[in-house]
C-alpha cells in the first residue's frame, strides 16, 4: 500500500548552520529588523535622523536563505525577485535570540547580551521602489521587505566566540566592488538598546532573529550580480542573483 500523501501543511522552520558544529542547526522563529539605525543611511533615505528614531519592522521567516559560506565558498544562487526594478542590498549584523525573555517586562540593557545565542551576517534585501511608493502613500511597506529570498543569512557564530566591537566593520560588496562601509559603533541603538526597546513590544523567544540595521551606501543590484555582506570576524553572506521574477 502506498504511504499516505504528505500533508501540504507541514511547515518546518528554516534553519541556519552553526560555525564549527556541523550537526547543529538553529531554527528560525521570527525575523525582526531595525530600520534607520545608522544616521547616514537614514539621511540617504531622505529621513532626518535627528528627529526620527530607529523603527522596527518584520520579515516573514520564509524569506531566510541559509548561506553557509566559509572560506572560498561559492555564493548561494537565488532568483532575482518579482515586482521590482530596484532591489537594494542592506548588509547587517544579525543576532539570534537564545533565551525566552520575561513576559510583559522589558529586557534591561545590562542583561541584554545574556539573551543573545549567536551572531551572523545578513542581507536585508529591499524592493526600494515598492518601499518608496508605500512611504509616499503612507501605507504599509511590508511587501518591500518580505518576499522570496529577502533575507540571506550566514552561518551563526556562538556568542562565546564573538562579540560586537564598536570598531568592527560592516561592509557590502557587489561583484567585488565596495558599496557599503560602516562600523558597529555607528549604530544609533546598540545591541542592548535594540533588545531593550524591542522587548517593550514583544516577548522575545529562542530562534528569533534581529537584523540590526545597515550603514550608508545602499544601491540596486541586477540579475548576474554577486552580493557579499560582511561583519568583521563573522562568516560573510554571499548570494548570486539569477534571472527570475515574474513577468
Ligand atoms: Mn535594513
Amino acid at each position: 500500500m502506498a504511504p499516505p500523501p504528505a500533508s501540504p501543511f507541514e511547515v518546518p522552520a528554516p534553519t541556519l548552520p552553526v560555525r564549527g558544529s556541523p550537526g547543529t542547526r538553529v531554527p528560525v522563529r521570527r525575523v525582526f529588523c531595525v530600520g534607520k539605525n545608522y544616521a547616514k543611511h537614514a539621511a540617504e533615505l531622505g529621513c532626518d535622523p535627528e528627529k526620527e528614531p530607529p523603527v522596527f519592522f518584520l520579515k516573514d521567516r520564509e524569506c531566510v536563505v541559509a548561506c553557509p559560506g566559509g572560506d572560498g565558498a561559492a555564493p548561494t544562487p537565488v532568483r532575482y525577485p518579482a515586482a521590482t526594478e530596484a532591489l537594494h542590498h542592506e548588509a547587517e549584523l544579525v543576532l539570534v535570540v537564545g533565551r525566552r525573555a520575561p513576559e510583559g517586562a522589558r529586557i534591561p540593557r545590562d542583561a541584554a547580551m545574556g539573551y543573545v545565542w549567536g551572531w551572523a551576517a545578513g542581507l536585508d534585501m529591499t524592493r526600494r521602489d515598492l518601499q518608496d511608493a508605500a512611504r509616499r502613500e503612507a501605507g504599509p511597506w511590508d511587501l518591500s521587505k518580505t518576499f522570496d529570498s529577502a533575507a540571506p543569512v550566514s552561518a551563526v557564530v556562538p556568542a562565546a566566540e564573538w562579540s560586537p566591537r564598536p570598531d568592527a566593520e560592516v561592509t557590502c560588496d557587489v561583484n567585488g566592488a565596495r558599496r557599503q562601509r560602516g562600523t558597529l559603533g555607528e549604530m544609533t541603538w546598540d545591541v542592548p538598546a535594540i533588545l531593550h526597546h524591542l522587548s517593550a513590544y514583544v516577548t522575545l523567544l529562542p530562534g528569533d532573529l534581529v537584523f540590526t540595521g545597515t550603514p550608508e551606501g545602499v544601491s540596486a543590484v541586477r540579475p548576474g550580480d554577486v552580493v557579499t555582506g560582511a561583519v568583521e570576524g563573522l562568516p560573510p553572506v554571499a548570494v548570486l542573483y539569477t534571472e527570475g521574477g515574474a513577468a
